[in-house]
């Protein structure tokens, strides 16, 4: 039985292209500043952004810990949605690593707006941290993929720039937003001082994210990469795959949007509760069907379909490129025969 794999976007392999332009990719030692494949790239995600720096790094994860790392000092308060990835995801480092505590927004979808922020500001007094950043989310992952618009995203980040915050946009998703919205990246990216965006995730490249900004933030970011053992030799090798993924894969998100919307339909037909979804993210209640998610996630297992437990009580399922159209059919059947 082949297994229908919608755990998450990330499970998708490099394409035959990425692999090839990997074999042939022209290196250097990058820490010297010598890889011609990944300053092309650097160069590539730095325009596509309206920025004027770009760096490749390891990860989502690290991409953002480095961008918070260049926006605060240890001590610092850092505003964040309660349901965000960097608060809920990434092992406590803006805490454990950066020394920021972190304030967390309650919103409705993960859409952040000024009256919020406006609300956690406490001004100064000799008690207080100092908040010196908020961070955005766009698609909003535990929100069920919510695209964000660039409107709603300027809106806060020039609200919280006037009140002296730096503002850093965590866009692992940023290019399924662009599609939902049918909008430019550099909408999004006008008024944050840094984005960070993974090649890894739906864009099927195998390893890696961007962070964009300007050209002394970008060398600041490189420091810290390299504090954080970031720092990398033929980086070309996985850069000419990202860079495979920027020019060409962004356009066919479109697709896992709509494989997306017919999983969500099969799902509500077969009873259960489902978010409407916006973008590739499917979040499904599992209350009044099952006790908890992991009895959830074995029941889809048995039929060969693959999805994860997603808070208390809630799956998830994720669309990519290596989920087609028969598959969504497939998965259509096999939900027919399960009891
Ligand atoms: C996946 C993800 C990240 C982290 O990316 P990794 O490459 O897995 O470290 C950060 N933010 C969001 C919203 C994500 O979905």
């Amino acid at each position: 039985m082949k297994i229908i794999d919608l755990r998450s976007d990330t499970v998708t392999h490099p394409t035959k292209e990425m692999r090839e332009t990997a074999m042939n990719a022209q290196v250097g030692d990058d820490v010297f500043g010598d890889d011609p494949t990944v300053n092309e790239l650097e160069t590539y995600a730095a325009k596509l952004s309206g920025k004027e720096s770009a760096l490749f790094v390891t990860s989502g994860t690290q991409g953002n810990l480095i961008s918070v790392l260049c926006h605060t000092t240890h001590g610092d308060e850092v505003l964040l949605e309660a349901d965000s990835h960097i608060y809920h995801y990434e092992v406590g480092g803006i805490s454990a690593i950066a020394g920021a505590i972190p304030k967390l927004i309650k919103t409705v979808n993960g859409e952040i707006t000024p009256e919020h922020v406006k609300n956690v500001l406490r001004g100064e007094n000799i008690h207080f941290p100092k908040t010196t950043l908020l961070c955005l989310e766009n698609t909003h992952n535990r929100h069920g993929g919510t695209a964000i618009s660039p409107e709603s995203t300027n809106k806060v980040a020039k609200y919280a720039k006037e009140q002296g915050l730096k503002v850093h946009l965590d866009g692992a998703r940023i290019f399924n937003a662009c599609i939902y919205h049918n909008t430019d990246l550099k909408e999004y990216t006008k008024n944050v001082d840094t984005i960070q965006f993974c090649l890894s995730k739906g864009l099927s490249a195998p390893i890696g994210s961007i962070i964009a900004s300007d050209k002394e933030t970008i060398d600041r970011a490189r420091k810290f990469r390299k504090m954080l053992g970031g720092g990398m030799r033929q980086v070309g090798i996985i850069a000419a795959p990202g860079l495979v993924a920027l020019k060409t894969m962004r356009d066919r998100l479109i697709e896992d949007h709509k494989n997306a919307q017919r999983i969500a339909t099969i799902l509500k037909e077969k009873g259960f509760e489902v978010i409407k979804p916006q973008t590739n993210i499917v979040v499904v209640s599992i209350i009044n069907k099952f006790e908890n998610p992991m009895k959830a996630v074995d029941y889809f297992e048995k039929a060969g379909i693959l999805c994860v437990p997603f808070g208390s009580d809630k799956i998830r399922f994720t669309t990519h490129r290596m989920i087609a159209e028969e598959d969504v059919t497939e998965f259509e059947r096999r939900l027919s025969s399960l009891h």
